[in-house]
């Protein structure tokens, strides 16, 4: 059975009733955890705000710093552990379960860095006066977490929060937040105090609603659907309070006939079906030169062919999906290509050792998808990867631009002055030239355009989000 985290103190809900957890890779459920309350909410932001107003807001930047970086130390030492609970959660294969600790460990060594170098300016003004701007950190900040890589986007979430001086009520997903709720008890024991992190877990529609409308919170970072972004987006309206919105994508992976197809066959694949195609910034439309598209294709698709699905403990190339609702929906999408005969590539296998009640899909290469249809327009969220030709470097932008999304986006091609004009002409937040995610770095800000949202997060950058900024004019003669 698991608990809220508040005040560093394990605290059953005022509700007094709790949610299974299920295990994706079996659909059986292995753990419970409370289904809070807007009541919980409140005791949770009254904690957070004694510790700011006690403790966190009179830390230097450099005692900050000092505990995140402890923290880091700890996450890495309880990497394996934290890794596996993650797995059982989320139903990640091993290797990317691993990669989520290592990252989490990763962002807080970032921002205890980070915490001692955010300052302001200084500003030329008229004769008799000195003018200077400071950073201030918001005070409490709600941080609403999607069930996709709960310990990346804690890290980069609260890592920066806290970093920028801020103390963090978080309200993770109902479907994966074991691995939250070991980190903030981490925290509680490399000296955080009370109140700094406090997690509340339950429904969006409950915990999620009264956290964002909750006049305690100075500052929301949510990450999210693009419907439930709208509704925090409306709720926060109502006191003008700031948001951070990091929501889906439909990014496209775009191919001209001069890449270098060795090294890009394997990249298109991996950004498809890291996580079983469940992150936000997957490469879930591929464009691809008129002149290679037959050719990339039939390579793509034996690749395909090879990949193998099963329980995440197999760590293989593809995991289960989060919940059975998930699965619906990419059958949904894959019913739907039927019957506007969209023509089906090639598909991985789910190995014969998957349970039958896990939530398994195989990974599923499409070709020709109309730019119009859903498949090419809405997040799947699955792996499920459309590709459609392009006849010039016009028409690729015009593909690549035409969705409501603009997350991230990865040209190949070895023309130097075409990937200047590609990144230039892309509408979405990061370009990525002859690779894919750059390896994810969490030095490298991230956030959309249009309705993948707004606000960057990762890298400093998202020191200047999580904070506001005052400007001192002293008038001296
Ligand atoms: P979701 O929007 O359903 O839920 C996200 C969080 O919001 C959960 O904690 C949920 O409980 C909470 N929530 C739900 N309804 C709420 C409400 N009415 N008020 C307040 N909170 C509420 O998203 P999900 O299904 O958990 O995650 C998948 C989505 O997240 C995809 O669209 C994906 O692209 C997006 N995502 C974006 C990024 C990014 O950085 N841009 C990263 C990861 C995931």
């Amino acid at each position: 059975m698991q608990y809220h985290f508040i005040a560093n103190t394990a605290t059953p809900s005022s509700s007094g009733r709790t949610l299974p957890m299920i295990d994706p890779s079996d659909g059986q459920p292995f753990d419970e955890i409370q289904r809070g309350t807007a009541q919980d909410v409140d005791q949770a932001v009254r904690a957070a705000r004694k510790c700011y107003d006690s403790v966190w807001s009179k830390l230097s930047g450099a005692e900050r710093g000092r505990l995140l970086m402890r923290l880091s130390a700890k996450v890495a030492e309880h990497a394996d552990a934290l890794a596996l609970i993650e797995q059982r959660d989320c139903g990640k294969p091993t290797k990317q379960a691993r990669a989520d600790a290592a990252a989490l460990a990763r962002y807080f060594e970032f921002y205890a860095g980070a915490c001692d170098k955010l300052h302001g300016q200084t500003i030329p003004y008229q004769e008799g006066f000195s003018v200077f701007t400071w950073r201030e950190a918001y005070g409490v900040v709600g941080n609403i977490i999607p069930w996709n890589y709960p310990m990346q986007i804690f890290g980069r979430s609260v890592g920066g929060a806290l970093a920028a001086g801020n103390v963090c009520v978080v309200k993770p997903s109902e479907d994966a937040c074991l691995s939250l709720l070991k980190v903030a008890q981490l925290a509680a024991e490399v000296g955080f105090p009370a109140g700094a992190i406090n997690i509340v877990t339950g429904y969006g529609h409950e915990v999620g609603d009264a956290l964002a409308r909750h006049s305690g919170i100075d500052h929301i970072s949510f990450t999210g659907s693009p419907s439930v972004g709208t509704i925090i987006q409306q709720v926060a309206a109502e006191r003008h309070c700031p948001v951070t919105l990091e929501l889906g994508g439909k990014s496209p992976q775009i191919v001209f006939a001069d890449a270098d197809l060795d090294a890009a066959v394997p990249t298109i694949i991996n950004a498809i079906v890291q996580n079983a195609g469940q992150t936000c910034s997957a490469g879930s439309r591929l464009l691809v030169d008129g002149l290679i598209y037959d050719e990339l294709l039939e390579r793509l698709g034996q690749a395909f062919e090879n990949l193998r699905v099963g329980p995440a403990a197999m760590d293989l190339d593809v995991g289960p999906l989060i919940r059975q609702s998930q699965q619906q929906r990419v059958w949904d999408f894959l019913s739907d290509a039927q019957v506007a005969g969209i023509p089906m590539v090639a598909q991985g296998r789910v190995v014969d050792e998957a349970p039958e009640s896990g939530f398994y899909q195989a990974p599923t290469l499409l070709r020709d998808v109309p730019v119009t249809h859903r498949l090419a327009q809405d997040e799947i969220f699955g792996p499920v990867l459309c590709a459609m030709r392009f006849k010039d470097e016009d028409h690729a932008i015009e593909l690549a631009n035409a969705t409501r999304f603009g997350l991230v986006a990865g040209v190949w091609t070895r023309d130097g002055a075409r990937q200047m004009r590609m990144a230039r002409r892309v509408h979405s937040g990061q370009v990525f030239i002859n690779n894919y995610g750059a390896g994810g770095g969490v030095e490298l800000p991230f956030g959309g355009v249009k309705s993948s949202g707004y606000g960057r997060e990762k890298g400093f950058e998202a020191m200047y989000g999580f904070t506001t900024l005052k400007t001192v004019a002293i008038k001296h003669g």
